[in-house]
């Protein structure tokens, strides 16, 4: 995998004609570095965990989304690095292309790295530690890999701290933006997908 171009891959999957997709631009969100949970419905609904590690975004697919219950260990398969721009994108993907379905950002702030190690040994150790600093999601959470080589699937876990709530099910409760407020449904309609 080529390190100078931390997006190579992101780019070979789309189509800049076709994708209302950010493929460069500004940073979302002053903090750095940052996170972001974008909720996707696209084949199935996911939400897609973004962390600034390397100057891109690192990517997993989480399709539970994240929980704020430590006993609870989430699915996250990792997919291609993602522009730091693309932190910022909600819209709507088109239907045929990569990905294609509906975006929307579910949370977005700083990150705080809670380990001596930095961000980018811990990601190639497969054991990120992170204090996610979000409106929705706040505290730490542990990204274990399960296998050996980079691609494989992780395992993403609320860590014990005053943030964890087993009761509170943020995924099925927050229904819109966190920077827009709109829900799935107007962010279609806003792309006159509906
Ligand atoms: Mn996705």
């Amino acid at each position: 995998m080529a390190r100078s171009t931390p997006t190579q891959t992101y780019e070979s999957k789309r189509n800049r004609e076709k994708t209302p997709e950010p493929f460069d631009g500004k940073r979302p969100v002053k903090a750095k570095p940052m996170f972001v949970i974008q909720k996707h419905d696209a084949s199935s609904l996911h939400f897609d965990l973004r962390l600034e590690i390397g100057g891109a975004l690192k990517s997993w697919a989480v399709p539970k989304g994240p929980s704020l219950d430590p006993r609870d260990k989430r699915l996250a398969i990792e997919t291609e690095d993602h522009p730091i721009a693309y932190g910022g994108f909600e819209g709507v993907i088109p239907e045929g292309e990569y990905g294609g379905g509906t975006v929307m950002i579910f949370d977005i702030g700083a990150m705080k790295n809670v380990k001596d190690a930095s961000l980018e040994d811990q990601y190639e150790n497969g054991q990120i530690e992170v204090e996610l600093c979000g409106e929705r999601i706040k505290g730490k959470y542990a990204l274990i890999r399960t296998g050996k080589k980079s691609g494989d699937n992780w395992l993403l876990i609320k860590m014990k701290d005053d943030a964890a709530d087993a009761r509170r099910k943020p995924a099925s409760v927050e229904t819109r933006s966190a920077t827009s407020g709109r829900t799935m449904h107007q962010i279609r309609q806003d792309a006159g997908d509906d």
